[in-house]
Order: structure tokens, then sequence, then C-alpha cells
């Protein structure tokens, strides 16, 4: 079955083909073409990057032909993998927002207002997964189209976890923690159980640290909690949103400083975080090199993000009532060896112990815990779009 899946954000867009036969999620397999598009680049347009056929090239892109552009160098040039767009089976989509759905959808008319519905809980991710479905219904108008939700994976978090402490009303009316991220959540959960050999039957924590960061607490294959909440600002501290905070600022903020519901959006998603603390930037990478030369704001920067990542795992080890594997992966979780060890470091009392010789050695798929630690951490390579693929084939095939 020839799949191809769509993995689309506000600032990137990741996409892959894969042809799939057998197999299994813990166990992904190599995409026969790649894509990946970076509008964040030049505010003209957007940056192409593909491989397939043992080839790469890059295209300069615009917005409104972009997906007829990609499509196209599935099927001509250099990067040619197939003879005809009608070679593929299904198509499947990352839809960061579903609601309470808890399984993929084949996407049909009341998929798709269901994600319309959901846009004002997800404004800068679901217009564009929408926008994607509708225009690959245009192209290819006979292939089958799956959705694939990132809040699916928690749909399982019992009530005390989900429910706010507000006015109930409020519950009734959609106001809950969905969690997200959870794509990634799952299929690190059942990568981990085949790393190690063990059946699913296990109590993991997955610290999915990228822009965005968030953890699961995974009890026997099936998320139990979760840090993000309502929406992807609850939580940990983050590239540049704030996660958790005390809501009374937002008040204050509005009472004192006049500021509205923009500057405030504004504020928490894109200026705060490790950009907002630091003052230079929301990328790990460049906050540990202005630590290099001394500055002391992202110094703090940092000492708040590992403060926030340690405490949410200790509130995750009493969600879960113990720990069998701890679990890094995404951008800084899977490359950055510092903010591993400093988390660790923290983690000391539930007798883990880490392996600093193999934390330094840019692992993969890897325990980086000594024989002696009380269990084994991971660092972990997360293949969302692999999981998609499984996800799509199972929801057609069934
Ligand atoms: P997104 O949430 O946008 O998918 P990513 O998972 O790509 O984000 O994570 C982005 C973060 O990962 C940035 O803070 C960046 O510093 C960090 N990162 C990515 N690659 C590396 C690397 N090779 N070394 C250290 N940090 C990295």
């Amino acid at each position: 079955m020839i799949v191809l899946v769509l993995n689309a954000g506000s600032s990137s867009e990741k996409s892959c083909l894969y042809n799939l036969s057998e197999f299994s999620i813990d166990t992904p397999a190599k995409p026969l073409w790649k894509a990946d598009i970076d509008w964040s680049i030049d505010s003209s347009g957007g940056v192409l990057t593909v491989s397939g056929n043992d080839r790469q090239k890059k295209v300069k892109l615009e917005r409104h032909n972009a997906l007829k552009v990609l499509l196209d160098t599935l099927i001509e040039g250099e990067t040619k993998v197939l003879d005809s767009l009608d070679r593929i089976d299904v198509v499947g989509h990352r839809v960061v927002h579903g609601g309470t759905n808890s399984q993929p959808r084949i996407i049909d008319g009341d998929v798709k207002q269901a994600i319309a519905d959901l846009i004002p809980l997800a404004p800068s991710h679901n217009p564009a997964n929408l926008e994607g479905i509708e225009t690959i219904e245009k192209i290819l108008p006979n292939i089958p189209q799956v959705a694939v939700f990132d809040t699916a994976f928690h749909s399982t978090i019992s009530e005390p976890a989900k429910v706010y402490p507000l006015p109930y009303k409020y519950y009734d009316r959609g106001i809950q923690r969905y969690g997200f991220h959870g794509i990634s959540h799952e299929y690190c959960a059942h990568r981990t159980a085949h790393i190690l050999q063990q059946p699913l039957d296990l109590k993991i924590i997955n610290c999915h640290l990228g822009n965005g960061c968030s953890i699961a607490a995974i009890k026997d294959g099936v998320c139990i909690d979760t840090t993000m909440g309502f929406s992807p600002l609850e939580g940990l501290m983050m590239g540049s949103r704030s996660g958790s905070i005390d809501p009374q600022i937002i008040v204050y903020m509005m009472q004192e400083y006049g500021m509205g519901i923009e500057k405030i959006d504004r504020l928490l998603n894109k200026d705060s975080g490790l950009k907002g603390v630091s003052g230079i930037s929301n990328d790990m990478r460049t906050v540990i090199e202005e630590i290099d030369k001394g500055n002391d704001r992202a110094q703090l920067a940092l000492d708040i993000y590992i403060h926030s990542l340690v405490k949410a795992i200790g509130s995750m080890v009493a969600s879960l009532n113990g720990l069998d594997v701890l679990v890094f992966t995404a951008g800084v979780g899977e490359n950055n060896g510092i903010v591993r060890q400093k988390a660790c470091a923290g983690l000391q009392y539930l007798g883990l112990e880490l392996d600093t010789a193999k934390n330094n050695a840019a692992p993969k798929d890897e325990n980086i815990a000594t024989k002696n630690s009380q269990f084994p951490v991971l660092v972990m390579h997360t293949e969302e779009e692999w999981a998609i693929a499984c996800s799509a084939s199972t929801a057609v095939n069934s």
C-alpha cells in the first residue's frame, strides 16, 4: 500500500511517502520520498527540500500552489518515485485538534466540519490541516484521506486529570484538558517496548521536547496524564510559550497595563519561554551558546526550563505511582545532552544514574542510564510521519 503523509504546521510542513506491506508501528520503515517545507526563512514564500530516488533538491515555493509543486516532485524530475499520483492508495494527515475523537477517521464532510469547528481551539494549526485536506481532494479526488489526531492518544485520560476545577458547565461546553503531541507520544511508547524487548505493560514517562514541549504518563500503552491541556500552552516552559503560569497574571496585566486579548495571546505564545526570559532566542542551541559567552539571562532561561521539566516529571511519576522508563524525544530531547544531563541530575532521588559518556555520544534509540540505574533512560528519534502512515493504512483496511 502506498501511503502519502502530510504533516502541516504553521511554519513548516513535513511530508513522506511510504510503501507499506507488513508493518508494525514500533519498527519504522524508511520513506520512499521525503519533503520538508520551511515557511519561516523567507517572508515571500517557502523553501521545499525533497529527497527521493537517492537524490535531493531544493525548490522555492509560493503558498498558493505549494502542494501541487510538492506532489509533482513525486512523479517528475530527479526525485521521481512514482509513475502516476494514482498509485497513491491513501493520504494520511496530522490534524492537531480532534476534540474528543479517540481514533483516526476517514475524511468525509462530517470530519471536515468537525476539524473546522475546532479551529477556535487550535487557530494556528487546524486551518492549515483543513487546507491540506481540501487541496488534496481537488488534486486527487478518488483517493481516500485519513485524519490522524494529535489529541486522540490522550482521550483515555480519566476525569480527575481531565476536568478543570472551574464551574462544571464549562466542561460540558468542551473546556477540558485535551493534550497534544499524541502521535509522537504513542509512537515512542511502542518503540520503547520494542527497544527494551518487553511487552507494553510498562510505566513510561515520555518527554517530547521540541519548540513545543509536553510530557505524557503512559501505563500499559495507554495515556493516563499529560502536561498540555485545553491548548498547547499549558505545562512545561517551551521555546516561545510560557507554559503554566498563575492565571491571575493575565487578569492583572489586562487591568494594570490595559493589555488586550491579541497582546496577551502573543505574549504567552510567541514572546515567552526561552525567548522571553533570555531575550535572545527560542532555540535551545542559541541559548546554550549565549550561556557559554557568560550571558546570565540565558543561564536563567535554561535553569527555569530544567526546573519546570524536573518538577513535571516528578508529578507524572506520582500520576503513574512509579516509573519503569524515562524517554527523551524531539529536537531538544534527542539532540541536547546538556538538557538531559541536568534533568537527570534532578531525578537522582528516584535512583536514576546517567551514563555520562553515552549521554554525550549522540545516542539514538538507546539507553543512556548505567546498569545500576533503577530504570532505563532512552533517547529516541520520534517518527510522527511513520506513525501517521501506520494509522492511515489501518483505518482504510478496517
Ligand atoms: P518542533 O516542535 O517545531 O517540531 P523540533 O522538534 O524540531 O521542534 O525542536 C526544535 C528545538 O530542537 C530547538 O530548540 C532546537 O534548539 C532543538 N534542536 C534541534 N536540533 C538540534 C541539535 N542538533 N542540537 C541541539 N538542539 C537541537
